[in-house]
């Protein structure tokens, strides 16, 4: 489908609404990850260009943060007409610019369109609330107020979504956003949702995206950091990454929303429904070619079910069409650069270097790496330990699923889990006991509405996205108290 409408772009910055080159006239080339054709160059960005895009988003904060809510509103709403009205665009651009297959891409594109009708009824969220006084004659109030400028920064992956729900927030809460995509995805994580929302009438300067080189992110991060004009900054990407950027933010007393890398378990028990099983798990491991940051990453599978399980998995994983992301029937597309596939192979080989066995896949197909089924994985596996963003998943036998728990908890990620078993109800005390985020019961891990509390625990990060929770993140509460009379004092 998206090979009928091939799909380039090249962009620039959006500061002030007006979309602006680089200072210094740079650009960097904006590569398919499956053919490697440039699609395109984009504006690469550098410190400079940040403090524009800080500037103008401040300018913008006072009529923004003031405009009524019905028009906030409308803003929204237009949003959302436009991004639909756009799929086919949208889709080929996904597709083009960062492998996502159709499956995956109609995912975002949902999420997005819903996003921002959402986003469009926090306009009128109640702005705070009354609270009682010991103090006669005083009323008090919490009043929630926008912060000024928000600073995004997201990643590659599911750029549509994860920039759109890194601005949607904030914006709809009466803040004002610079907003930093990933060098992988300078459109569908950036550009795009400068164009939809410019056109729906948001006000120039209320939202500005600056793009960069590969291996320059430093410079616009530090400079969002250090700015004294930014208020809160949001980051969706890898620990190491989200580490880096707490500890200088923890200098400026910057408050940051972090959502990071996961380990993520899907546990499987003897009285699962195997057939049930086996689905959960196959979309849940390689959705999107593993490249979500819930997608099932270590599978526990309790002993009596774990022969059967482990053989009908690794066929199905083995049988997932690879190759085109533009065909829709590519279930495992290409993976997004050279690093990350080179990444993929050196893990799966050091495992199989320590023991580990290769039950499907194994070996790179350039430039995609094929669904992969690892057992026998020893703890001291690099792939074991930390996030590995691919589609390669390890398969456990365990005597329970309360061993798998354990399992499962030792590590220092905590963002996604789930549990198929035939009894929900010990389902559910097992989610208790889970060091996890988020965790689904007779589901696979990968899951989002804008609604829901999305986020990790651990080092999978702090804070909560996820639009009822956004108020929490992204506005200061004031207390005020008035009295309308003289109030005695002891002296
Ligand atoms: P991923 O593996 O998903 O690319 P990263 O954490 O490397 O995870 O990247 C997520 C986002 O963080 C991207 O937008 C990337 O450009 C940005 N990023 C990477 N390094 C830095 C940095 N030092 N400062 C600010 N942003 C960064």
């Amino acid at each position: 489908m998206a090979a009928a409408h091939p799909w380039t772009a090249n962009t620039t910055h959006f500061i002030a609404g007006t979309w602006t080159p680089a200072t210094t006239g740079r650009t960097y080339p904006n590569r398919s990850p499956w053919s490697g054709h440039i699609l395109g160059h984009a504006a690469a960005g550098d410190a400079e260009d940040t403090e524009r895009a800080i500037t103008a988003a401040h300018h913008a904060f006072p009529t923004w943060s003031r405009t009524r809510p019905a028009e906030r509103q409308r803003v929204f709403l237009n949003a959302a007409d436009l991004l639909e009205q756009r799929a086919t665009h949208v889709l080929a651009a996904l597709a083009a610019e960062t492998g996502c297959g159709h499956h995956f891409s109609t995912v975002q594109l949902d999420f997005a369109v819903k996003l921002l009708r959402q986003a469009a009824n926090l306009a009128y969220r109640p702005a705070g609330e009354l609270l009682p006084s010991d103090t006669d004659g005083t009323q008090a109030m919490a009043v929630r107020k926008p912060v000024g400028v928000v600073a995004a920064i997201a990643p590659w992956n599911a750029s549509l979504t994860l920039s759109g729900r890194a601005i949607t927030g904030p914006l709809a809460l009466g803040n004002t956003v610079v907003l930093k995509p990933s060098e992988e995805a300078p459109y569908t994580g950036g550009t795009l949702w400068a164009e939809i929302l410019h056109q729906a009438g948001l006000p120039a300067g209320a939202l500005n995206v600056i793009t960069h080189a590969p291996g320059e992110a430093g410079a616009v991060g530090d400079t969002l950091l250090a700015s004294p004009l930014v208020k809160r900054l949001n980051f969706t990407g890898s620990t190491p990454t989200g580490r880096r950027l707490a500890e200088k933010a923890g200098r400026h007393l910057k408050r940051v929303v972090l959502q990071l890398s996961g380990q993520n378990p899907l546990i499987v028990a003897a009285d699962a429904d195997l057939t049930h099983a086996v689905d959960a798990a196959v979309y849940g491991a390689f959705i999107h070619q593993g490249q979500v940051c819930m997608c099932a990453r270590r599978i526990y599978v309790e002993r009596p079910l774990a022969d059967a399980f482990t053989e009908r998995f690794a066929a199905r994983a083995a049988r997932l069409p690879t190759g085109d992301p533009a065909d829709p029937a590519t279930v495992i597309g290409p993976v997004i650069n050279e690093w990350a596939l080179a990444l993929l192979d050196r893990r799966v080989k050091e495992a199989v270097g320590l023991g580990a066995h290769v039950l499907a896949g194994g070996e790179p197909a350039p430039p995609c790496y094929p669904a992969t089924v690892l057992t026998d994985v020893p703890d001291e596996a690099e792939i074991a330990q930390s996030e590995t963003f691919g589609a390669v998943v390890v398969v456990e036998t365990v005597d329970s699923a309360e061993e798998a728990v354990a399992r499962a908890n030792h590590t220092d990620l905590g963002l996604a889990a789930s549990i198929i078993t035939g009894d929900s109800r010990r389902g559910l005390r097992l989610a208790a006991t889970l060091e996890a985020g988020i965790v689904h019961v007779n589901d696979q891990p990968v899951n989002d509405e804008p609604q829901m509390p999305f986020g990790g625990v651990k080092d999978s990060g702090w804070g909560r996205f996820g639009l009822g929770f956004a108020a929490e993140e992204f506005c200061e509460t004031q207390w005020v108290t008035v009295r309308d009379e003289p109030r005695t004092y002891p002296f």
